[in-house]
């Protein structure tokens, strides 16, 4: 019988070999001799899938893929790496949509997060007995669209979103997590409670603001820097049914800025304001519309039916450059008397706005369909071939204090005479709901709008529209605009502590101690060696 063990085993070995292919140098050859062997695979199949993001301008190949069943093998793995004579770097990878290959692990080892979940059912549980506690444990790897449509079914959602909910939730809170709710409700990751983090040394740990509080509020935009979150316990608030959705188009920037100023001071400032005066959006944001530029092949502008876009485009021709509000009022249909006040309450706060008479547009949808709508823009490019192209997206947060120079200079200046592709979003968030415990950085003023040019390369080569980018960037330093990077990317450490500011010292520190070799999402390209 010990014959046959040998050759069961001889056997069994063979049959892992076969499946991983060749065993690359790069990884240490007795990774080979441990249980999770088997959920590494270095065929260039596995390997190509995770080489590239949605961002399509860099390419990086891994030494291996690895697919998990659970947390517990991720920990093995990264336990592995720390211990090995030879350490390999390890990036979660959630659903690829970085642009700058922030997921990727050159000769090392990406892992496949959504391996977590498949086949599993229990990587979404809602808690809603106690309702002034109710929350959701998601997995790391789940998509926000799932999280949605599981809280949905207790009649619970997140308070705070990304426009597009086919990102991960470990993805998403590894930045911040943003959209037209952080004014009140601050990005996603201020609505945490709870993580199942595992470190770089391949500790598992679970922490919160109250255990562990020094790895939870590292790991909170942290860049995958610090661990990996395996478990998010997340925030649920009854969800409305109903959406009120607005737009109102201004030629005038000063006009545009205060009204968006104005609606999110207003609603953070007094909840019994809103309740008073009946105003107040749940939602705020807004777009720059640059006339020849993003008004067309935005999947947002075409949202505006075929007479009102022309009308639009008409305007925008005029002026050059003109600017859309993006307002939401969420509303339950309980009685066909709720919608009636909602009509008297967006009324009212229409009369309080200073947009282009006549250039207001409603529409009416379910909150699902609200939130995912970014998703029907999706399916909408896929089907001319205009999803998959390079993304040389550029996202920054700018100080309100300098808002008017950035829209003298870029808007109305570099933008006019360039021709780009692709929505440009404009909208102010309040400081005081970030939480500035957490690793994600800032500008340092009460007021900053989030403004993201989300370029397509369509009409022009994407180097084309990284050097706009790059001219844009140099605006802002030439002129002493402090503006902050979201989903930054640099390339030397200077930068990245130039970015960090005063908080690199503490982000420093925290590597140190969590992931002090330096494996975690080395595609970020912050640390490149051991600490
Ligand atoms: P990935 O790109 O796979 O990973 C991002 C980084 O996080 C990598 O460094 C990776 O190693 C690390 N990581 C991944 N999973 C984990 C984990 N479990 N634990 C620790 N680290 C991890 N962002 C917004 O804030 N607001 C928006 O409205 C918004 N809209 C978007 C719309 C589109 C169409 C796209 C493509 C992106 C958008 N984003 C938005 C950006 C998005 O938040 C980032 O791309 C983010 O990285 C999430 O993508 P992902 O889940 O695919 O993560």
């Amino acid at each position: 019988s010990s014959f046959l063990m040998v050759i069961f085993l001889i056997t069994s070995l063979m049959s892992i070999v076969s499946q991983i292919g060749p065993w690359p140098g790069a990884l240490p050859q007795d990774l080979l001799a441990i249980d999770i062997a088997a959920k590494l695979h270095m065929d260039s199949h596995a390997t190509s899938l995770v080489s590239t993001d949605f961002g399509g301008l860099t390419q990086a190949t891994p030494a291996a893929v690895f697919y998990p069943s659970s947390p517990h093998d991720i920990a093995v793995l990264v336990q592995f790496s720390y211990s090995s004579s030879r350490p390999f770097t390890v990036a979660p990878r959630g659903h690829g949509h970085s642009i700058r290959g922030q997921a990727f692990a050159p000769d090392g080892v990406v892992i496949d997060m959504a391996s977590l979940g498949h086949g599993r059912n229990d990587r979404i549980i809602v808690h809603s007995d106690d309702s002034q506690f109710r929350y959701v444990d998601a997995g790391g790897e789940q998509l926000w669209i799932d999280v949605l449509h599981a809280a949905l079914e207790h009649g619970l959602a997140p308070p705070s979103w990304t426009d597009y909910l086919h990102l991960t939730v470990g993805g998403t809170l590894s930045n911040a997590g943003v959209s037209g709710q952080a004014f009140r409700h601050g990005p996603q990751i201020s609505n945490v409670y709870e993580l199942d983090v595992v470190t770089g040394k391949g500790e598992m740990v679970t922490c919160s603001r109250d255990d562990n509080s020094e790895l939870f509020y590292a790991v909170l935009g942290g860049l995958g820097q610090l661990g990996i979150i395996t478990r998010a316990r997340i925030g649920l608030e009854p969800a409305p049914q109903r959406v009120r959705w607005v737009r109102l188009i201004y030629d005038d920037f000063g006009e545009f800025t205060r009204d968006q100023e104005r609606l999110i001071t207003m609603i953070s400032a007094s909840k019994e304001m809103k309740k008073k005066k009946g105003g107040g959006f749940d939602y705020v944001e807004g777009s720059v519309l640059v006339a020849d530029g993003s008004l067309i092949g935005s999947w947002r502008s075409s949202s505006f039916a075929g007479w009102d876009a022309e009308r639009i485009a008409r305007l925008g021709a005029e002026h050059g450059v003109i600017y859309c509000l993006e307002g939401a009022m969420y509303y339950d249909w309980v009685t066909a008397s709720r919608s009636w006040v909602v009509d008297q309450e967006l009324e009212l706060l229409l009369e309080e706005l200073s947009f282009v008479p006549g250039f207001a547009f409603t529409n009416d949808v379910s909150y699902e369909r609200f939130l995912d709508r970014v998703h029907e823009g999706e399916l909408k490019l896929r089907s001319k071939g205009l999803w998959d192209v390079p993304h040389p997206w550029l996202n920054i947060f700018v100080p309100k204090s300098r808002i008017q120079d950035f829209n003298t200079g870029i808007f109305k200046r570099i933008l006019k005479h360039n021709k780009s592709t692709g929505p440009i979003l404009f909208y102010p968030m309040n400081r005081d709901k970030w939480d500035k415990r957490m690793s994600s950085v800032i500008p340092d003023e009460e007021i900053f709008y989030s403004i993201g040019f989300l370029w397509s390369a369509i009409i022009n080569d994407w180097e084309y529209l990284e050097n706009l980018n790059l001219e844009i960037l140099r605006f802002c330093d030439q002129e002493g605009i402090k503006y902050k990077q979201y989903l930054p990317h640099y390339l030397s450490q200077e930068d990245w502590m130039k970015h960090f500011g005063s908080r690199w010292d503490k982000f420093f520190e925290m590597k140190r101690k969590y992931d002090p070799k330096a494996l975690l999402s080395p595609g970020q390209k912050i640390f490149t060696t051991s600490l």
